[in-house]
């Protein structure tokens, strides 16, 4: 990957960054032992430069079980809400499409140049998904369970709007169920990566193409507060995939 976590500050570098501050590449041989270690975005294990045929990157040293490269590796599909709730299910449904401005403006604010056909993909993820139906969710959770549905390709989006991939991930402290995401909020949490571009237009970014991991907060306050203003282009399509679902109806 192309992004790591300063040997001992709480910030992100890139290879140049560190090669500067740090002097010789290290190969990961006991030889470079005094260069000290910038560590994972993810895990946080000590990580050293490869350079090979490669432009020179970030790898784990030996012994790491990083969720990061699990969570990337494998793309994430939800499991079939086991226990279905139907009351609560349409209820939910029915605050999604009452404020649905908000929800767009909370996943326009978590994913760069999220355009109003990607919104409604995500409409579509949701119900596929059968999102609103597990047991315990609370209106609140829904852009972070609706986000990890999909990815956001650099050729999508609104135009010139996204320069970089984006995938979010979610990180998880027991073996790694979205459930986490809003049943148990202190052990799991949820992450942007950033990446670059893919140069075969075929192909998922992976994770030698990492250039950055944030956090994303688990806040309720975007729910309150005056209604976001959306495009009227927006208001029509939204309103329009709503009014034809019957699941949606009060
Ligand atoms: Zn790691």
């Amino acid at each position: 990957m192309h992004v790591a976590l300063h040997p001992y500050e709480d910030r992100h570098v890139d290879v140049p960054t560190y090669l500067l501050e740090f002097g010789t590449e290290t190969t990961g041989g006991e030889k470079y032992e005094e260069a000290p270690r910038c560590r994972c975005v993810g895990c946080r294990w000590p990580m050293f430069v490869r350079s090979g045929s490669r432009t020179p990157h970030f790898v784990h040293t030996n012994g790491s079980h990083c969720w990061l490269i699990k969570a990337l590796e494998q793309p994430f599909v939800p499991l079939p809400p086991g226990q279905p709730d139907p009351t609560a299910a349409h209820q939910l449904r029915l605050a999604l499409r009452r404020n649905w401005r908000r929800h767009y403006a909370k996943l326009r604010a978590m994913v760069p140049g999220l355009s109003r056909e990607e919104f409604v993909e995500l409409l579509e993820a949701a119900v596929r998904h059968r999102i609103f139906e597990y047991r315990g969710v609370h209106e609140h959770s829904l852009p972070r369970m609706m986000v990890v549905l999909m990815e956001y390709p650099h050729t999508a989006g609104l135009r010139g709007q996204r320069k970089h991939w984006y995938r979010f991930v979610v990180r998880s402290e027991s073996d790694g169920t979205a459930e986490e995401l809003w049943i148990d909020r202190n052990s799991s949490r949820l992450d942007r990566a950033t990446f670059r571009p893919p140069t075969n237009a075929r192909t998922k970014p992976k994770l030698p193409d990492l250039i950055g991991l944030e956090d994303v907060p688990d806040d309720d306050r975007w729910l309150s507060g005056s209604e976001p203003q959306v495009h009227k282009f927006v208001e029509v399509l939204v309103e329009e995939w709503f009014a034809a679902r019957r699941a949606f109806a009060g």
